[in-house]
C-alpha cells in the first residue's frame, strides 16, 4: 500500500499477481462472472488478449479476451451486479465490468449504486478486499 491518506478519489484495481502468487486463478473469477452464453464461447484454457479501449479516457490497453468479454458483454446484463451481491461481491464485479482499470470508491459507487462512496473507500480498505488482492495503484 502506498504512503498517504486514501480519499473516494483514490484508484483501486484488482492486483493480478497477487493472485498468482496465492496459487489462486484470476481467470476462473471472470470465467464466473461470464454469462451461459459466452461461458459456451470460452474455456479457461482458452488464453487470449484483446485490445481495450477505455471509454472515458480513449486509451487502449490489451486485456485478456475473458475479462474483455466479462466488461464489454456480459456486465451489460441487469444481474451482473444485483441488490442481492454483498457488497465485497458487487465491487469486485464493477472491477471486472471495468476491464480492471483502475477506479475509485467514487466511480465504483457511480457504477453499483449501493452504500456511499465512503462505505465503498472502508471496504476496499477492509482486510476481507485485501485478501482479494484489492490494492490502490
Ligand atoms: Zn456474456
Amino acid at each position: 500500500m502506498p504512503v498517504g491518506r486514501l480519499t473516494t478519489k483514490s484508484k483501486f484495481h484488482i492486483d493480478v499477481a497477487y493472485w498468482e502468487k496465492q496459487g489462486r486463478n484470476f481467470r476462473q473469477e471472470v470465467y464466473d462472472a461470464l454469462c451461459q452464453e459466452c461461458k459456451s464461447m470460452y474455456s479457461l484454457e482458452d488464453v487470449r488478449e484483446v485490445d481495450y479501449v477505455d471509454p472515458v479516457t480513449g486509451q487502449v490497453t490489451r486485456i485478456d479476451a475473458l475479462l474483455d468479454c466479462a466488461s464489454a458483454v456480459c456486465s451489460n446484463a441487469p444481474d451482473f451486479i444485483n441488490p442481492k451481491m454483498p457488497l465485497t461481491r458487487s465491487i469486485f464485479r464493477a472491477f471486472i465490468a471495468a476491464g480492471n482499470l483502475p477506479q475509485s470508491a467514487e466511480e465504483i459507487y457511480a457504477h453499483i449504486n449501493k452504500g456511499s462512496p465512503q462505505i465503498i473507500l472502508k471496504e476496499l480498505l477492509s482486510v476481507q478486499m485485501e485478501s482479494e488482492g484489492v490494492t490502490s495503484v
